[in-house]
């Protein structure tokens, strides 16, 4: 079970680097291809935001790069340096996802508010997740009720995560539907920057695919194994 466990571990990773690899690659390029508008990405944050009629919510500079997100609690929309002062395709397209979250909050959008109620069981799951794993390994096997249980433990807290990384994918992709939106309808960006900004943003999104997918992957990997060891006994 571990050799198994180990290879899909490491070819999700392969992929999940790869996409990021690719994501950060297209960014820094859009990074540095100016927009003809002028307009920064701390601009583009605080005129969508007015645009829905939204005042409560802050937009601040942020440190690193690709850092770049909304905070519900706090109604922050947190933009690393060079999306906050940059006039570029990437510092726009960035700003307004975030800002895709922040009104998604305003109007109580449906899968991000279903995303919120179960972030405190993915931190339950995910504490405990090695642990399941670490019982079901050394149990493997042993055509014991404790080998099947910690196997139903790791089933469980895998298809958290799982849900968790699907619900996701929805949120992110209609925030950037929701920001795309704003920059093309306010002539923020034209021809070709348009294209860059969807471009960026898809790649963005592919991050949580990949994420989404290796977590299936995981859970059926982990259902396939249990129900094998029950065929064998
Ligand atoms: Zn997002």
């Amino acid at each position: 079970m571990y050799g198994g466990f180990m290879i899909i571990t490491l070819i999700m990773g392969a992929i999940g680097g790869l996409v990021g690899k690719v994501l950060q690659s297209r960014m820094t390029k859009y990074a540095q291809t100016p927009i003809q508008s002028g307009v920064s990405g701390k601009e583009v944050a605080q005129q969508m935001l007015q645009h829905y009629g939204i005042h409560d919510v802050q937009v601040v500079e942020g440190q690193g790069f690709l850092t770049d997100h909304y905070n519900p609690k706090t109604k922050v929309v947190s933009l690393s340096p060079p999306i906050y002062q940059g006039q570029t395709v990437a510092a726009v397209a960035v700003a307004a996802h975030e800002v895709g979250h922040a009104v998604q909050h305003a109007e109580a959008y449906g899968f991000l508010q279903m995303r919120s109620a179960i972030v405190p069981l993915v931190q339950f799951s995910s504490k405990f997740q090695q642990f399941a794993l670490m019982g079901a390994f050394m149990t493997v096997g042993a055509g014991s009720t404790f080998g099947d249980m910690a196997m139903l433990a790791c089933i469980g807290l895998f298809a958290i995560t799982a849900l968790f990384s699907l619900i996701t994918l929805p949120v992110e992709f209609d925030a950037s539907k929701r920001g795309l939106a704003y920059i093309d309808n306010a002539g923020i960006v034209q021809g070709e920057e348009y294209t860059g900004a969807k471009d960026g943003l898809k790649w963005a999104a592919m991050t949580y695919v990949a994420a989404a997918l290796s977590a299936i992957v995981m859970v059926l990997y982990l259902v396939m194994r249990f129900a094998g060891n029950n065929r064998r006994r």
